[in-house]
């Protein structure tokens, strides 16, 4: 991985090298958990659920690497498609910057904290239960993005 800018997450998306980009991303693991789609309105719910990928406890992805193998749906997010998914949250660092705001201060880029994301009250670190033993998803209706 080469170095990083200095304050690269100042920069647009469209300049953001490969390694700056997985840096982007404040590990809150919200666009790892399952969402229902009224189909009558159109409205997206939040579920508790997560990706049978996605380490309960930490809400960091077990097999990022290899992820597509494993989830072939998962989508690797480009800047382009950051401005079209309708279901990230919004305190995701790369909706944010895509319309051109700042990161949040608990963002580790700002705080330095890795942790600092989960006293935000944003990670779903041991908030969420794995696909594999959720049952339906329409028990598990969840409101996020507590900012
Ligand atoms: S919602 Fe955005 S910031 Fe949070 S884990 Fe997903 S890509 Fe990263």
């Amino acid at each position: 991985m080469g170095a990083l800018r200095d304050k690269f997450w100042e920069l647009p998306l469209d300049q953001l090298d490969r390694a700056e980009w997985e840096a982007l991303c404040d590990g809150c693991g919200q666009c790892c958990l399952h969402k229902l789609e009224d189909e009558d309105t159109g409205k997206i719910e939040g579920t508790n659920v997560a990706c049978k990928l996605l380490d309960t406890a930490t809400a960091r992805c077990k097999d990022y690497r290899n992820r597509k193998a494993y989830v072939p749906d998962c989508l690797r997010l480009t800047p382009k498609l950051v401005t079209e998914v309708r279901w990230l949250p919004a305190s995701c660092a790369y909706k944010l910057r895509a319309a051109g705001k700042p990161l949040k201060d608990w963002h580790y880029l700002i705080s330095g904290d890795r942790e600092a994301v989960k006293q935000a009250g944003i990670s779903v670190a041991g908030r969420v239960v794995s696909e594999n033993d959720a049952g339906p998803l329409e028990h598990h209706l969840t409101e996020w993005d507590a900012e």
